[in-house]
């Protein structure tokens, strides 16, 4: 078994160990175990440590039948004496995250009587899930209790109780648990088993944010950012804030009601816009000949609802074929409205003779048609139509 160091202390950034045995694996990796290691091997939520040994660079450890594995880009030999280093600003991270993980998880099950049935240390985010639902409303309250834990500077505890000690200790653990338990205190706030590292005061999460909510498996997914991670989302929302209050002329805080102005605003023009294309539409369709039965329409700009509506009046007053087409990506997309004959017949000509895609009923067709503009007018002159101006 691998002399666990990462347990012996946390915060130890450096250690000499023995390599006990390489091996090559399938996909030209290299195994290595040591007879010590300060490597935190992926476990209980929390990813591995990164680092090197003896100047190698470890890019996974894992934990297999007590021996700890250091994934390795190049082989040591055997029998030799490394200096192993691990990558402190990640382990410091995930102590941060971890523990902030924590005294949140804490606060939340004691409240509710739920457990954390799920936890996932994300290169971004933290995920934390809970067997209820949480009200929404009560996640602030439920965040500043969490940071009171910081503000107190609680320490967290670590120990390994004896069996009936442990029988009447109250604690949170995702499993049933044998053997020997390390158990995780957090002042008042949690007690749980787990195998990660932590740090040794609350002060040194810096800060615990709720940064999203959502109902997963009938409960509650939360996602959190503690210490340098939180700080870093909060400097982005930050800058991103007040690049919004800049563009928008009010302060940083007050850009949700500004937003919701401008919302308000747009659908006003948006009906606007609505009536005065209506109006258009209905103009183009009134100067038409009396005697037109089957009209086509060139409009640009028409989103699929105006396409339809512009061809279901056209046919209306001609009581005969209307197709109405508008640039898009590929070409035109178009919507051919029949009042007398079955659509689908001229859409299948009209597939001979382009490439077009469409379908739908006799009494309507809409599809993609890609042609020249020019051809596409005279396959519609021979059958009769009329270019509406
Ligand atoms: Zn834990």
């Amino acid at each position: 078994m691998t002399e666990k160091l990462y347990y012996k202390n946390a915060y130890e950034t450096k250690f000499k160990g023995v390599v006990l045995s390489c091996e090559k694996n399938a996909e030209g990796c290299y195994h290595i175990i040591l007879d010590k290691t300060l490597f935190y091997p992926e476990g209980g939520g929390q990813p591995a440590d990164k680092g090197t040994l003896g100047g190698v660079c470890v890019v996974d450890v894992h934990e297999k039948n007590g021996e700890i594995i250091h994934y390795a880009e190049m082989p040591l030999e055997a029998g030799l004496e490394v200096v192993g280093e691990i990558n402190w600003e990640h382990r410091f991270d995930l102590m941060q995250n971890h523990s902030g993980e924590h005294i949140l998880s804490g606060i939340i099950c004691k409240k509710y009587g739920c457990d954390n049935v799920g936890f996932h240390m994300g290169k971004e985010k933290i995920t934390i899930d809970l067997n209820t639902q949480i009200p929404e409303e009560d996640l602030p309250l439920l965040e500043k209790t969490a940071n009171e834990a910081i503000w107190e500077n609680t320490p967290l505890t670590i120990f390994y109780p004896e069996k009936e000690e442990l029988h009447r200790m109250e604690y949170r653990s995702k499993i049933e648990l044998t053997g020997e338990v390390r158990i995780v205190k957090a002042g008042e706030y949690d007690c749980c088993a787990c195998c990660g590292t932590h740090v040794r005061l609350a002060g040194e999460i810096g800060m615990i944010k709720i940064v999203g909510v959502q109902n997963y498996k009938g409960g509650t997914r939360l996602e959190l950012l503690c210490g340098k991670r939180g700080l870093a989302y909060y400097q982005k929302l930050h800058q991103a804030a007040h690049e919004v209050g800049r563009a928008l002329s009010v302060q940083a805080e007050k850009i949700g009601n500004a937003v919701n102005k401008l919302l308000i605003e747009k659908e006003g023009y948006a009906q606007e816009l609505r009536k005065w294309k209506w109006e258009a539409f209905l103009n183009k369709i009134e100067k038409l000949p009396k005697d037109t039965e089957n009209v086509l329409i060139f409009e640009e700009g028409l989103g699929a609802k105006d396409l339809t509506a512009l061809a279901d009046l056209a046919a209306r007053q001609t009581k005969g074929r209307a197709m109405v087409l508008t640039s898009s990506e590929n070409g035109f997309a178009f919507v051919l409205v029949s009042c007398k004959k079955d659509a689908r017949e001229l859409a299948e000509e009209l597939k001979k003779s382009f490439d077009c895609k469409g379908g739908g009923k006799g009494e309507a067709v809409q599809g993609r048609l890609n042609g020249d503009k020019a051809e596409i007018m005279g396959f519609f002159q021979e059958k009769g139509f009329l270019l509406a101006k």
